[in-house]
């Protein structure tokens, strides 16, 4: 072992140095299929006014921490219900790590003395990663095999390990569905006092459904969003809607200026030109319904129902398919190995008609 061997391994945790880096493959040159990115930009005179506002950022100074114009615009825009409030964070990966930082109690009773994060699986797998890093059991509780929640396993397993934190991912990735409705209302109820809900709607935009306006109705539940599906990924900027006695505990943890003055006005615009951004979602819908028309008449493809921007399909040869997706340039996702309930997955973005009829020719000809 060199010097530095030996300081990784008198200094770094255990599970950080078994574990590994979040993948993400090199894309240039290629047709992106695999992160759900909106693959429409602005129009070119909004994109001439942003760089304006850009200009005149104060980037000699800190961001104003309050973040007060911003946050206003998203209660303002984006249906937060009156007596709510949110925080932000830099991507909502960053908020479901600060979710889990401030749950992360030493429990006097509980096995391993750990505090628990609970979720369906297959699920996003930052859930279960920062529930790692902050020092929490996961608990993941599979689907059932058409992707709907296991509703007496979700009670049994809140019963028995009454987590802090229960996500929801509303539409779920990497399936693409909404679970019942019903369903999220029992589990959030079955929690009561004792655990927070979080319902993260990533994929609103695309799901026509959402449970922000069900946020009075249940203290317990948090509403998390993100820009990043809308179209602006690359600004990084993921929200937290909820009582605003709840939100000033996850504020704590917060890193300060977490948000940056680049993101702040490109998000302050974009909110501004939110029908923009919410014709392209239009776009990709009409679109999402084509491709899984599509995919359903290929011979032995299972196209699960998506209310997301991807469609969850299950192909005969995963492995071959990815590989000759990827000989022809066009870069999906694997599922098959990430849960036994996803043998046979692939996951695709739904794109532009164009990048749509690449991925559709490519994938007849691995078949
Ligand atoms: N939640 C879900 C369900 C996701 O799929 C993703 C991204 N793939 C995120 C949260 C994180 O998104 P971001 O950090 O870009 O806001």
């Amino acid at each position: 072992m060199t010097r530095i061997d030996h300081l990784i391994a008198n200094t770094i945790r255990e599970d950080v140095r078994a574990g590994h880096v979040y993948n993400v493959p090199d894309a240039s040159g290629y047709v992106k299929l695999d992160a759900m990115e909106n693959p429409y930009v602005l129009p070119e005179s909004l994109r001439i006014e942003l760089g304006r506002r850009l200009a005149d950022a104060a980037l000699n100074r800190y961001p104003v921490p309050s973040y007060a114009t911003l946050k206003q615009r998203i209660r303002a825009r984006l249906g937060v219900p009156a007596g709510h409030d949110v925080i932000l964070g830099n991507g909502s990966d960053e908020i479901i790590a600060i979710l889990c930082m401030a749950c992360a109690r030493q429990m006097p009773n509980g096995k391993g003395g750990r505090a628990v994060v609970l979720a369906p699986v297959p699920a996003f797998v930052m859930f279960q990663r920062s529930a790692q890093f902050a020092g929490m059991d996961f608990v993941g509780v599979p689907l059932k095999p058409d992707f709907s929640l296991d509703m007496p396993a979700m009670l049994a397993a809140i019963a028995e390990h009454r987590p802090a934190l229960v996500f929801l991912a509303y539409p779920n990735n990497p399936t693409g569905n909404l679970y019942d409705a019903a369903d999220m209302v029992a589990i959030i109820e079955a929690l009561g006092e004792t655990g927070i809900a979080v319902v993260d709607e990533a994929y609103q935009p695309f799901a026509g459904t959402s449970f922000m306006a069900r946020l009075p109705q249940y203290p317990n539940m948090v509403v998390m969003r993100t820009l990043s599906k809308l179209g602006l990924a690359g600004i990084r900027l993921g929200y937290l809607a909820a009582a605003p006695a709840l939100l000033e505990q996850f504020d704590k943890v917060r890193p300060p200026y977490n948000i940056n003055v680049l993101t702040q006005v490109a998000a302050e615009f974009a909110l501004d030109h939110l029908d923009v951004l919410d014709g392209q979602a239009a776009l990709l819908n009409a679109a999402r319904a084509d491709l899984a028309q599509a995919l359903a008449a290929l011979p032995g493809v299972t196209v699960f129902p998506s209310s997301a921007n991807f469609i969850t399909l299950r192909v005969p040869d995963p492995q071959q398919t990815c590989a000759k997706l990827f000989e022809a340039r066009v870069l999906i996702k694997n599922l098959s190995r990430m849960h036994a309930l996803l043998a046979g997955c692939i996951r695709v973005t739904v794109s532009t008609p164009e990048e749509n009829s690449v991925f559709l020719n490519a994938l007849k000809a691995s078949l």
